[in-house]
């Protein structure tokens, strides 16, 4: 049997910029795998269903609950999201390592599933340049950017629930703290 891989989850307040670590990550490290959420958010320009997310309609969802096949699943700005359970689950036990991007709610929630995971928080320099990129982002109408604002303030006292907090200052170098936090993690002699 292959040693179990590690679990790792990436949380952070929106527009800190955790996606573009997440993908830049997973570019300079292919053997890691991503685990695709199940949304009911409606795409964004650009996204591709089963790339980004798995995006299905909420009585989908609700079916997904209901039959178990979440390993956590919370309501986010309105919208649901949740994690495969299988696929974390069999790559795990298949020896991979996986990455989960999710919010603070669902990470608590495989926290308590799985207390051996690595769980790293990601914050923005300052919440004012939170701010900025989120409007630079402008997918996002006012109405949602707000909403988003003021949780993000709530979210940052979030962070204690976390093994780990990088400041994402520089992409390259946030990066690059996760890939050594990462190692570090698979060297401990705690773990089997
Ligand atoms: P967005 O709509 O911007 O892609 O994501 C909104 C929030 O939902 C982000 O904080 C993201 O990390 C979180 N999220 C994405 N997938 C999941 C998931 O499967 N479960 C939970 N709990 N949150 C998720």
């Amino acid at each position: 049997m292959p040693q179990q891989g590690l679990l790792i989850v990436v949380s952070g307040p929106s527009g800190t910029g955790k996606g573009t670590i997440c993908r830049e990550l997973l570019r300079s490290n292919p053997q890691l795998k991503y685990s695709i959420s199940a949304t009911t958010r409606q795409p964004r320009v650009g996204e591709v269903d089963g790339v980004n997310y798995l995006f299905v309609a909420k009585d989908k969802f609700q079916t997904m609950i209901h039959n178990d096949d979440l390993l956590e699943w919370a309501e986010v700005y309105g919208n649901f999201y949740g994690t495969p359970r299988q696929y974390v689950l069999e790559q795990l036990n298949n020896g991979y390592d996986v990455v989960l991007e999710i919010d603070t709610q669902g990470a608590l929630k495989v926290k308590d599933k799985i207390p051996e995971g690595v769980y790293i928080y990601i914050i923005p320099p300052s919440l004012d340049e939170l701010a900025d990129r989120i409007h630079k982002r402008g997918t996002d109408s006012l109405e949602t950017i707000k909403k988003r604002l003021n949780c993000a303030g709530g979210e940052l006292t979030q962070a204690q629930n976390y093994h780990y907090i990088v400041v994402n200052d520089q992409v390259e170098t946030a990066v690059q703290k996760i890939e050594t936090i990462i190692t570090a993690e698979k060297h401990r002699a705690d773990r089997n």
